[in-house]
């Protein structure tokens, strides 16, 4: 569903992404594993327009996003990033809104469909993370694994093909890393297509179909997690992975 080719991006001097390729296919995990700085979250960002690329190629369910560095029409684009939704380290909700109203208030924005389906579906991905009780909460009143829980529903409302995650559990304390990971690792069982910006090891290796180590703006080494874990090729790999387990 996602193929990204030769993707550069510069800010100024510095040469952030430098000719990043990857596929994502349907149902896949993917997590992207990498130090500090290597340009992950601008990749990231660049798929869902956070960011603009200089060259290079994105395309999403066999359209074009952005072909050869040159980007489609904001009809086109607005097509195609409808089909993704993203999750932030540091939550991104609403504060003035309720846990409800932030998972409605985008659907209601794009008057698509009527109310009563936006708050039935609302109510139900509230039930999937389980977060029924605080729906009339506001985020304030919220731990950070529930903040985090809600912006996944958040996300789903959209009902996303793709859901992005950048770093969902490294703003976390460690005992409320779990529960956002298994609301992750249920959307995955449901065959959600993912890519998963991470520094959990346990949860790449465990619940990624593929796993991609980017350093400086690159693609070193990808593929199968336990393979890529166990039995790294590149001595960049080696060393990141000496350094993070
Ligand atoms: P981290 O693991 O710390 O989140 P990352 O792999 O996500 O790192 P990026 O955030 O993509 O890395 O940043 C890649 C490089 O681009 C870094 O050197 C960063 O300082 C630089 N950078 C990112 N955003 C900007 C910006 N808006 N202006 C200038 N430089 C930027
Ligand atoms: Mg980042």
């Amino acid at each position: 569903v996602i193929e990204v080719s030769n993707l550069k991006k510069a800010y100024g001097e510095l040469d952030v992404l430098k000719g990043i390729s990857l596929r994502v296919n349907k149902n896949d995990v993917v997590a992207i594993i990498g130090p500090s700085g290597s340009g992950k979250s601008t990749m990231l960002r660049s798929l869902v327009l956070l960011e603009e690329i200089d060259e290079g190629s994105i395309c999403i369910s066999d359209a074009h996003l952005v072909k050869d560095g040159v980007y489609s029409k904001p009809q086109e684009i607005k097509t195609i990033t409808a089909k993704m939704g993203m999750v932030f380290q540091h939550f991104n909700l609403f504060p003035h809104l309720t846990v409800k109203e932030n998972l409605e208030i985008a659907p209601k924005m794009a008057k698509k469909e009527s109310l009563k389906l936006i708050q039935q579906r609302s109510g139900e991905l509230l039930e999937k993370v389980g977060l029924t009780n605080w729906a009339n909460a506001y985020p304030a009143k919220l731990s950070g694994g529930q903040k985090q829980r809600v912006a996944i529903a958040r996300a789903l409302m959209m009902e996303p093909e793709i859901l992005l995650f950048d770093e969902p559990t490294s703003a976390l304390d460690p005992e409320l890393t779990g529960e956002v990971l298994q609301v992750m690792k249920d959307l995955a069982q449901e065959k959600m297509t993912m890519i998963v910006v991470t520094h959990e090891m346990g949860f790449a290796r465990e619940v990624a179909t593929e796993a991609i180590f980017m350093d400086n703006g690159e693609v070193i080494e990808s593929g199968e997690p336990t393979q890529l874990f166990t039995n790294p090729q590149n001595e960049r790999t080696k060393a990141f992975l000496k350094r993070s387990l």
